[in-house]
């Protein structure tokens, strides 16, 4: 039978409710249980797709083409297992769900409530994963805090999913902060005593506090903690922060998290966790022998978690490198034509990073112009492989108004077109050409070289594609189409002959690089600016 882990959050926001969770799972993984993560998130849009970065972060891409929150990809990089469509569940898509079923006559006459239709609609998500009887363990994390109005529907469903499910069956872990008070020089307990009385009033006793914590938690707050908690002192986790959110698993290790959710699950603790790979990783992580300088070149910048699967990218190809890649963060408006020499200056290689929409077109073709005539490592995601297209077209080919269409529909060169299938479309969620696709790769070029064979996949999210029409006119002039697919004959990957690594690709690697498998163009473009910088 499938047990469930309930994963909440108190005080505030932003404690790494999803950091936590994956860290368990990878500790009950490492013990061999079988383990999948789940996140509730109580916002109205039916996925996070239509969501502007700056207001939650990267969006988050599985296999099968869900558009999904960015905790998905810290599960998938601390497990290396995919998640789906599954895994991210909204408000909005319960309700779009129950308004569906209403329309169609299903209530038979019934007055629709949030209680008993929206909460069992939630509970029917919850435990949809474990139908397939492919899991011992699921997580679920619901985004929110407690006490939020929005979160509520969750909460009661979870209260109500614990009943059903009977005693030993799953178990509730309050995440909650324990802020310390420089001018009282105390830790105070307070703030989460409140959180937890919150859950109360809503019906719901949890069983772990995980205290987030910038001091060690004494012996005397963790028994006050547990008193006026009502949780056994063992089930004190202290979360202190730590300076890689890849040790926070040996972190909740040595707090017996996992050992104290198994046993209140009544299941078997004896499996020593495997974690020697991970030890590996976080060995080499810790101890680089030398170090890179990469330049993210995006217009996303001032909120990083914009880029958070690109920057773990780099985190796991700098281990797999023994070299620390430190990334600067570049907006791509404050690049010219003038300055570019100088925003670049020390960079061992140059990344220009997924977008969408004009702002901040002209300094990414100004950067790639010049790693391109410089020979200096260059990677482009997505828009950023468009706009290598678009910098190769208006200054190698001399097509002067070269362009994507999404930039300028009226252009007479569109060297990047909108997609056949995506002309009719006017919605825009989940419309994109999202998820896996395969993708052939040809022999002799740098593309084969790095994934070693003919055959991958990866994930995409776009609208626009390179156009075809030009493609022996890039090709005579030395970008060359590396990778396509094998059924619309789409590009892929292009990369340039004469260069020693200029390489650009319309999907998004970065969404399948893990902890236990570095993306090999992650780890090759890492290797080509450590020579770089080695050659200077
Ligand atoms: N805006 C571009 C497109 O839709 C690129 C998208 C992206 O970088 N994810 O094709």
């Amino acid at each position: 039978m499938t047990k469930y882990i309930f994963v909440t959050g108190g005080v505030t926001s932003s404690l790494g409710k999803g950091i936590i969770a994956a860290s368990l799972a990878k500790l009950l993984q490492a013990r061999g249980y079988k383990v999948t993560i789940q996140k509730f998130d109580p916002y109205i849009n039916i996925d996070p797709g239509t969501l502007n970065p700056y207001e939650h972060g990267e969006c988050y891409v599985t296999e099968d083409g869900a558009e999904t929150d960015l905790d998905l990809g810290h599960y998938e990089r601390f497990l290396n297992v995919p998640t789906s469509q599954a895994n991210n569940v909204t408000t909005g898509r319960i309700y779009q769900h129950v308004i569906q079923q209403e329309r169609e006559g299903a209530y038979l006459g019934k007055t629709v409530q949030v209680i008993p239709h929206i909460t069992d609609e939630i509970k029917r998500r919850m435990q949809l994963l474990g139908e397939s009887g492919e899991y011992d363990i699921i997580i679920t994390e619901l985004g929110g805090t407690v006490g939020d109005i929005e979160s509520l529907p969750f909460v009661e469903a979870v209260r109500q999913l614990r009943w059903e499910l009977g005693a030993n069956n799953s178990l509730v872990i309050h995440l909650t902060l324990v802020p310390y008070l420089a001018a009282a020089g105390e830790l105070k307990t307070k703030p989460t005593q409140h959180s937890v009385k919150t859950l109360l009033e809503y019906g719901v006793q949890p069983d772990i506090l995980v205290c987030r914590t910038e001091h060690k938690l004494s012996q005397e707050i963790r028994k006050k903690l547990a008193q006026f908690c009502n949780v056994n002192i063992n089930a004190v986790v202290e979360s202190i922060d730590a300076s890689t959110i890849y040790d926070v698993p040996l972190l909740m290790l040595k707090e017996n998290l996992d050992k104290t959710a198994l046993t209140k699950l009544k299941l078997s603790n004896k499996n020593e966790p495997d974690l020697e790979n991970w030890k590996n990783f976080l060995g080499k992580l810790k101890n680089p022998t030398s170090e890179v300088n990469i330049a993210l070149v995006g217009k996303y910048v001032e909120l990083p978690d914009a880029y958070k699967s690109i920057t773990e990218g780099f985190i796991h190809a700098g281990a797999t490198n023994e070299c620390k890649v430190k990334v600067s963060y570049i907006a791509a408006e404050s690049v010219t034509k003038e300055n570019v020499a100088e925003k670049l200056k020390g960079m061992d290689g140059v990344l220009v990073a997924p977008g969408f929409g004009e702002r901040g077109l002209d300094g990414k073709l100004n950067a790639i112009k010049y790693v391109r005539e410089n020979n200096i490592p260059f990677f482009g995601i997505c828009l950023g492989m468009q706009c290598s297209v678009i910098e190769f077209g208006r200054n190698v080919l001399g097509l002067k108004d070269a362009n994507s269409f999404e930039m300028d529909a009226n252009t007479s060169n569109p060297v990047i077109n909108l997609m056949e299938e995506q002309k009719n479309i006017t919605n825009m969620g989940g419309t994109m050409r999202l998820g896996a696709y395969d993708c052939e790769i040809k022999k002799g070029t740098k593309a084969f070289t790095i994934y070693g064979k003919t055959k991958i996949s990866e994930r995409h999210r776009h609208r626009y594609e390179f156009n075809n029409d030009y493609l022996k006119q890039y090709e005579a002039a030395g970008m060359i189409a590396s990778g396509f697919n094998p059924e619309t004959g789409l590009v892929e990957i292009v990369e340039l002959k004469n260069h020693p690594f200029f390489v650009a690709g319309q999907f998004h690697p970065e969404l399948k690089s893990t902890v236990a498998n570095p993306h090999p163009l992650f780890v090759s473009f890492v290797a080509a600016a450590l020579a770089n910088k080695k050659s200077k």
